[in-house]
């Protein structure tokens, strides 16, 4: 178990500003292979990366699919942080999406007026990701329908994450 490093601090301070406590954010590697192999998962605010992709400091990894990943987990846990139970909600989203849970509960369509939590939790863990990629990468965004879709179309969203306020305590949390 590890905190995050300064680097990969500041690699995320410019998407999340003062709404996540980036000090109460744990990473550690999924062992028991939750979800698979290849899976990384955030139950209560602990990134458990896939084994074949955690590393000691992600702002110095080369794999940008890799980072892409990291800034997704991070935000679950800004999830937690603010109060959603990110494993309730993921076991109604594999009801839902039944073993297809995978592929089908990341892609969305960005939609004028909608609120960022009105997104499921995967697909708003995609747009975080996506806009950290536009920014950063100036690369088509990966879960976005629409590639074409530019930095400025998710600013609304971005905006709602940096005005969310400070995180909730998380010993005010219900432990899972
Ligand atoms: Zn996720």
């Amino acid at each position: 178990m590890r905190i995050l490093t300064v680097d990969e601090i500041k690699l995320l301070s410019p998407v999340f500003k003062n709404a996540l406590n980036y000090h109460w954010i744990q990473c550690t590697i999924n062992t028991l292979d939750m979800g698979g192999e290849y899976n990384s998962i955030t139950p209560a605010g602990v990134i458990y990366f896939s084994r074949h992709i955690y590393c000691d400091d992600f702002s110095k990894n080369q794999d940008i699919d890799q980072q892409w990943t990291f800034v997704h987990e991070v935000m679950h846990a800004w999830q937690w942080q603010h109060g959603t139970y990110a494993v309730y909600k993921a076991i109604g989203l594999a009801f839902k999406f039944g073993t297809k849970y995978d592929p089908d509960a990341y892609p969305y369509d960005l939609m004028q007026g909608k609120k960022l939590t009105d997104y499921n939790i995967e697909q708003q863990a995609s747009i975080i990701a996506d806009y950290w990629w536009l920014d950063t990468q100036k690369l088509a965004p990966k879960k976005n329908n629409n590639k074409q879709a530019t930095k400025s179309d998710y600013m609304d969203l971005i905006d709602q994450l940096q005005k969310s306020g400070t995180p909730i305590s998380k010993f005010d949390q219900i432990p899972i």
